[in-house]
Parts: C-alpha cells; structure tokens; sequence
C-alpha cells in the first residue's frame, strides 16, 4: 500500500478512536479522500475512451484485474449505497441525481457479481463524463454525512430491518460474489464502515486503478518513438507512468491536458508542417508555443535538448538522457541544463564529447 497514505489511513483511525481527536480524524479522513479523489480525477481527464475498458491484468488475482471504469463505479456504488441506504437512511445519489440513465448502466448493483469479460462489457457501455460527476456527487455528499456525524454515532449497529432494507434495494445482487457485503456491512458499526467503505477500500482500489493506466500507458509506448515532438525523452520522462507519450492516444504530458482537445500544440504544429519533431523547425529558437512557452520553466531546456537533435541525431540523444541520468540526480532537466537554451545546449555538447 502506498506508504502515505496508508500512514494517514492508520493515524485517522487512531483519531477517530478517542472522543478528544474524534473532529481531527474526520478532518484527516476527509484530506486523505481527496487526496485519492485528486488520482481518480487525474486518469479521468487524461486518457482516451479506449482505457476505461481495457484489462491489462485480466488473469490477475487482485483488484487490478478490473477496468478503470468499474473500479470507479464499483467504489461509489458501494460508497452511495452505505453512506444513504445504510447510514443516513435516505435516497442514495444514484436515484436523486439520475445517474443509472446518465452513466448508461444496465445495473445498479456494486458489479461484484460481473466476471471476466463482463466487465470490460460492462464498463464499454459506461459514459465516463457522468461516471466521474456521480463518483464526485457521492464524494461529497458523504463527506458531508461525515462531517455531521456525532463520536457517539460511532457505535451504531445495524439491525436486521437494515439488513432487509439493503436486500430489497436491489442494489447488491443475489450472486455469491456480491451478497456476502451486506452481512459484512451490516456486520460493523459506523466507525469500522468508516474503516473501510469510505477509506481503505479508496486505497485499494485508487492502487489499483494507478497499476492499470502505468500499464496502460507501458504498453501504449511499445514500439513508439521516444523523443517527444517537443525534444524531450518519453524514456526518461519523470511523468512516464501518467503519459504514454505525445506521439499516442495516452498523451498526458501537461502541456496536452490544459487544452480542451488533449492534444500538445507542439505535436499539432510538427503534424500540420510534417515534420518529425521540432527539432527539424527553423523556428525553433524563436517559437513560443505549448511546451516552449516563455513562462514555462522547462521551455529552454527543452529546446537546448530539441537543437542537440538538430545537430547529433535522436540517437546520440537518447544515449546522452540515458548517461545523464547516471551522471547526475535530476527529475526535470531544467536542473542542470537551466533556463538558457544556447548554454544547456554547451552542457549537453561538452557531456556528449566527456
Ligand atoms: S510528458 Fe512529454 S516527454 Fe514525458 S512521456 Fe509525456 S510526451 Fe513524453
Ligand atoms: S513552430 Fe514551434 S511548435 Fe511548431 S514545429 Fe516549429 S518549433 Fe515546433
């Protein structure tokens, strides 16, 4: 598990335990959720309908087995279903916000019974736009059930009529895979769904969803090329598990994902002029666009790394990224190439003849 927040996730529980923390846990709870909503917004705003469907990991035994968009519905289905039907004992945001119809679901259940196959089915027919504002609907409706709720809330057992209650909602199928959750939930008191619905089971399967898009975006990058249009190296990119490079469908970098269409200017430009990469532009050193955007920190090395390719080729570019990366302890390499294109250009000549 992810080393921060499953420290957040212990500390909270902790708080949660003793009347006095009680508020400071919810608080953390809360920021921790987040936290694991901001990932969940991230591969949604980033990637091609394609990978809400795909199973990378089809034969796996573990939460990554899934699809991207079942492992959001089945997260906030479980979470609408506890937190309304269970707790709050009203409508959950499936039904008050229209959402079966919206998302295009053929079920309402939690998708524990779907096998296999079924749900890459499932999730093809899932609209990702609503998918993502129910998850965020329930989010938030919960979190505010959460701020509310009393320490002294937190022993409270469910009883059988709750139980029954659940049963006829329709919202857990009959399968053996699903119907076990509701003697499970029914099982725990508010604290331990808080333990686990609205927290740790988020953990599990935000990993999850981040195993299935580096993957994804792994395997989009097979066989591309690597030097980015912009000059940089799709190899030896610090965001290489979020992007699948500017050459595919799996474009993440940010200079992609602040336009509407996803897609760079730089990568525009070169495939309007035809050209491999901007590195074959005779405006390179003057152009102000996407990636080389004056107030863009990475713009001049980026273009000191497009005018080495210019001048040694993209093979002995990738050799110098692969050896720089040996030589030196770098994220982004404005940290040792700077903010002068003609001087990161003399950095990169003189590593190159070392
Ligand atoms: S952010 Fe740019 S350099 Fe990095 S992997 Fe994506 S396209 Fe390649
Ligand atoms: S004008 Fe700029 S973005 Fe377009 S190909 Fe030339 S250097 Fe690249």
């Amino acid at each position: 598990m992810d080393k921060e927040w499953s420290e957040k996730n212990k500390r909270m529980q902790i708080l949660l335990g003793k009347e006095a923390t009680y508020r400071e846990g919810i608080e953390l709870l809360i920021e921790l959720r987040k936290e694991l909503f901001e990932q969940i917004s991230q591969i949604v705003n980033g990637y091609p309908a394609e990978a809400y469907y795909q199973m990378p990991f089809a034969n796996a035994d573990g939460y990554h087995s899934k699809t991207l968009a079942y492992s959001i519905w089945h997260i906030f289905r479980i979470e609408d279903i506890v937190a309304h039907t269970l707790i709050a004992g009203d409508e959950q945001i499936l039904v008050t916000g229209g959402y079966q119809q919206k998302i295009g679901s053929p079920v309402i259940t939690t998708g524990n019974e779907l096998k296999g196959q079924e749900i890459a089915e499932f999730s093809k027919q899932l609209n990702i736009k609503y998918l993502y504002e129910y998850a965020k609907e329930v989010m938030l409706s919960t979190n505010s059930i959460l701020t509310n709720l009393e320490y002294s809330q937190m022993k409270t057992r469910f009883s059988d009529a709750d139980r029954e209650r659940l049963a006829a909602s329709g919202c857990v199928s009959q399968d053996e895979n699903a119907f076990w959750l509701i003697d499970y939930w029914c099982g725990k008191d508010v604290r331990g769904l808080i333990k686990m619905p609205f927290s740790r089971h988020w953990i599990m399967h935000v990993e999850a969803m981040r195993r299935i898009k580096n993957k994804l975006c792994k395997d989009a990058r097979k066989g591309v090329d690597p030097v980015a249009y912009c000059g940089l190296s799709c190899d030896h990119c610090f965001l290489g598990e979020w992007c699948g490079s500017c050459r595919t469908e799996y474009n993440v970098c940010s200079y992609a994902t602040i336009y509407e269409d996803r897609k760079c200017p730089n990568a525009v430009c070169c495939t309007e002029k035809n050209i491999d990469g901007c590195y074959e532009c005779p405006e390179l050193e003057d152009c102000t666009k996407g990636f080389y955007t004056p107030d863009n920190d990475g713009a001049a090395s980026a273009k000191s790394q497009a005018m080495f390719i210019k001048k040694y080729g993209k093979k002995a570019f990738l050799e110098l990224r692969g050896l720089l990366h040996e030589r030196y302890d770098f994220v982004k390499t404005q940290e040792i190439l700077g903010q002068d294109m003609h001087q990161g250009l003399k950095i990169l000549e003189n590593e190159h003849l070392r």
